[in-house]
Order: structure tokens, then C-alpha cells, then sequence
């Protein structure tokens, strides 16, 4: 068995039966009875690889490999263990599940670097448990503050959950890491997109995580009959906001450097009132999600779609507002980590140029404070996630734990200089 094979059928073991919430597909929030029997299975793995294990306040698992000498910063490898409804077994516990076999080789070799190897199960990434997000990596990097503590999910509030799992909800923030202890981290995980497969390379080195920008956008018009009103005298909201549809995808698909920078928008969501086939629309609503690599490049995008909008509502005689509900900054990686990593994926027949990632991670937040990087794996079927088709090749994953090896090897090297 190799090991991609290994860690392949340790990510299926783990994504069915008593690791979830459900019979008849995979569901595991954080902090639910399934998500700590994964952390008891992953315990032992840790321990079989020569890791001591423990859990932080915030009920993230943690195993760590000493270096040459105790006590010295680490490297840390995590990913996430949490799982979104109806989710695959692939999405974050790749990354777990392959640190741990890179860790178990080191130990059968005794093999050890000048710094510590730490691995962290985040627990929550998704946000299935409570109304926000990546609760657990924003608790090691010391960003979780009282209202994170108050949030109400279907077990009742953060706090009371956690106090129920035996953990201080009260204390969530001492899961805070210092600066110090961190020298890198390194998160593996599946692409959750087509590009890899579409390019037909197992591997790719990640640059940035996306700036992300999502709105609504109201547009109003007059209510009008479809048979009565001429053509020249209506105020179309729904004519409008397929104009401003197609606006969107136009500049986006031609903003300069859009298409390396990862810039991408989309309408995922549409309301037409009064929703008659014999009425003119009076009012739209549609959702506006902008993404980008850098923050400059999205703000540049988000500044010339508001400008079309505005245009085209003046030559329509409509009103148009647009409400930002989120603006997420995303990250970037860190030059020279990307740099080692992206030779180690060029070794592997990897992508020989950096993505970026579309999708939020773990990394976003640990990123803000401490020198990350990340490396996507091919995700087949088109890069179906948060699905229960999703998956990965033995043969990419084999490439995958060569690559954090070599990557390790080469940091090493590297802090030598
Ligand atoms: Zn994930």
C-alpha cells in the first residue's frame, strides 16, 4: 500500500459510520459527538507517529513532534475537521490525515529538523455549528473576541457548548498561540475547483487566498401590464438587472490582469417582484460576490461594477442601491514560502506557476500573523466539493506527501542560510 493509498482510505474511514452526525451522509459540526470520535482516531494516529497530543481551549487537536532540541518554534501543518452537510470526507482532512503520515516518516526514520513539527486539527472552518466561520484558527491566532463567545447555534451558544464538552468556554482565547511558537504554517488541501484537472497536474503551490466582497443589489423600477405598456415607456427593473448581470461578467472577463489575479464575479441569487409573466418587474434584488488575490485588484474591479451600474441605471430611468454586506481581506502567502513550495510542486510534475484560492481557508487567518503557505491537491469530477462525489487520486496524493517532504528538507536548508 502506498502512502497515498493509506491516507486515502484513513480520509474515507473517517467520513462515514460514528465520525458522522448523520446515517446517510457525512455531517460533522464542531464540538458535535462525531467530531471528538475523529479526534480520539486521529489521537492515536498522532501517538502511533511518535507525536504527544493535546487539545486547546478551543477544542482544537494538536499533536507536536519535537525538534533536535525541546521547546524549539514549529512548523505546523493543519487543516480542518469539521465538515459542511452532506460534505465529502476530503475537504480539510487531507491535510490532517497527509501531515500525519509525513510526520510518521520522519519518526521511522529518527529523523529530526533543528525546529518542532506541530499538527493542528482545526475544528471549526466551515461554520456548521455556529453562524460565522473559522472560530478555531482565529482562536490560535488570538482574533476570537466575546461576541464569537455569544453566537447561537443549535446546541445553544458557543460558550455553554464548549463548557458542555468539558472545555472553558470562558477561556476561549488562551487557545492564542505567541508569535514565536509558529515558524511556518503549511496547509494542504483540495483544490475544490477544475483548474488542476482542467491542466491535467496533480499539484499546485498557493500565492494568496481571495479578497473577498459580497453584497446585494437593488434595482426599481414601475410595475407596468406586459400588455399595455409600450416598449419606450417602462422602467424595467428586471431588463436592468440583466443588463448589469452581463456588465459584470464583461469586465470582469476583460479587467487587466483579471484573469491571473484569480478575479471573479458572480450572481448567484435573483428576486423579481412582483414575479408575474403579464408584469413588469418593479424591483430585483440579486446577490454581487467579487473575489480577487489581491485586495487592490477586487476594490479596482468593485469600483468599475459600481460605475456600470450606476450608468446604465441613468440611461434605464431605474433606481439602483447597492448594500456591502462583507469584505473579507483575504491573505497573502508568504514570498519565500511560496518560492520553496512551489519547487517542491515543479519537482511532482506540478502547476509551474502559483494559484489563487477562490475559497476561504484556515489560512486566511493564520496567514495574518504568521508566514504561511498552502498546497492545493487535484480535485477530480470537475472539482466537485462539499459533496459527497468529492475526491482525490491515490497517485496525487503520493505526489502531495513527497512534496511536503521536500518541502520540509528545503525550509530547512533554507534557515541554514
Ligand atoms: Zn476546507
Amino acid at each position: 500500500m502506498t502512502i497515498g493509498e493509506q491516507v486515502v482510505e484513513r480520509c474515507r474511514t473517517l467520513g462515514s459510520g460514528r465520525y458522522s452526525e448523520r446515517e446517510d451522509q457525512l455531517f460533522r459540526p464542531w464540538l458535535s459527538r462525531s467530531f471528538f470520535a475523529v479526534q480520539a482516531t486521529l489521537t492515536e494516529w498522532m501517538f502511533a507517529a511518535g507525536m504527544q497530543v493535546r487539545t486547546d481551549a478551543a477544542g482544537n487537536l494538536i499533536g507536536r513532534y519535537e525538534g533536535t532540541e525541546p521547546n524549539q518554534p514549529a512548523v505546523v501543518f493543519g487543516s480542518h475537521i469539521d465538515t459542511v452537510a452532506n460534505g465529502g470526507c476530503f475537504d480539510g482532512m487531507l491535510g490532517v490525515v497527509l501531515a500525519i503520515s509525513v510526520v510518521e516518516r520522519l519518526d521511522l526514520d529518527k529523523k529530526r529538523y533543528p525546529f518542532a513539527i506541530e499538527i493542528i486539527a482545526f475544528g471549526d472552518e466551515e461554520g456548521s455549528a455556529f453562524p460565522v466561520s473559522m472560530i478555531t484558527s482565529r482562536a490560535v491566532s488570538g482574533e476570537v473576541n466575546s461576541e464569537d463567545l455569544a453566537l447561537i447555534g443549535p446546541t445553544g451558544t458557543v460558550q455553554n457548548t464548549l463548557a458542555g464538552c468539558g472545555l472553558d468556554g470562558e477561556e476561549l482565547s488562551a487557545a492564542e498561540r505567541p508569535q514565536g511558537d509558529i515558524l511556518a504554517f503549511v496547509e494542504a488541501h483540495i483544490e475544490q475547483g477544475p483548474v488542476l484537472e482542467a491542466c491535467n497536474k496533480p499539484l499546485a503551490a498557493v500565492q494568496s487566498i481571495a479578497a473577498q466582497r459580497r453584497g446585494t443589489v437593488t434595482v426599481k423600477g414601475c410595475a407596468g401590464h406586459a400588455g399595455t405598456l409600450p416598449m419606450a415607456m417602462r422602467k424595467d427593473a428586471l431588463a436592468g438587472a440583466a443588463e448589469a448581470i452581463i456588465g459584470l461578467e464583461r469586465i470582469v472577463n476583460a479587467f487587466p490582469g483579471g484573469a491571473e489575479g484569480g478575479l471573479v464575479g458572480t450572481v448567484g441569487r435573483l428576486v423579481v417582484s412582483p414575479g408575474g409573466s403579464n408584469v413588469v418587474a418593479e424591483r430585483v434584488e440579486f446577490s454581487l460576490d467579487i473575489r480577487a488575490g489581491k485586495k487592490s485588484l477586487r476594490d479596482a474591479a468593485v469600483e468599475e461594477v459600481e460605475a456600470e451600474f450606476v450608468a446604465l441605471t441613468a440611461r434605464r430611468g431605474l433606481e439602483l442601491t447597492c448594500e456591502w454586506q462583507q469584505d473579507l481581506e483575504g491573505a497573502q502567502c508568504s514570498p519565500p514560502l511560496v518560492e520553496l513550495m512551489q519547487e517542491a510542486v515543479r519537482d511532482e510534475g506540478g502547476l509551474n506557476k502559483p494559484l489563487v484560492s477562490g475559497a476561504g481557508h484556515d489560512t486566511m487567518v493564520m496567514a495574518r500573523r504568521w508566514p504561511s503557505v498552502m498546497l492545493f491537491i487535484r480535485s477530480p469530477r470537475g472539482g466537485i466539493s462539499h459533496h459527497p462525489d468529492e475526491t482525490v487520486m491515490n497517485e496525487d496524493v503520493d505526489a502531495a506527501y513527497r512534496a511536503l517532504c521536500s518541502f520540509l528538507e528545503h525550509l530547512n536548508l533554507s534557515q541554514k542560510n
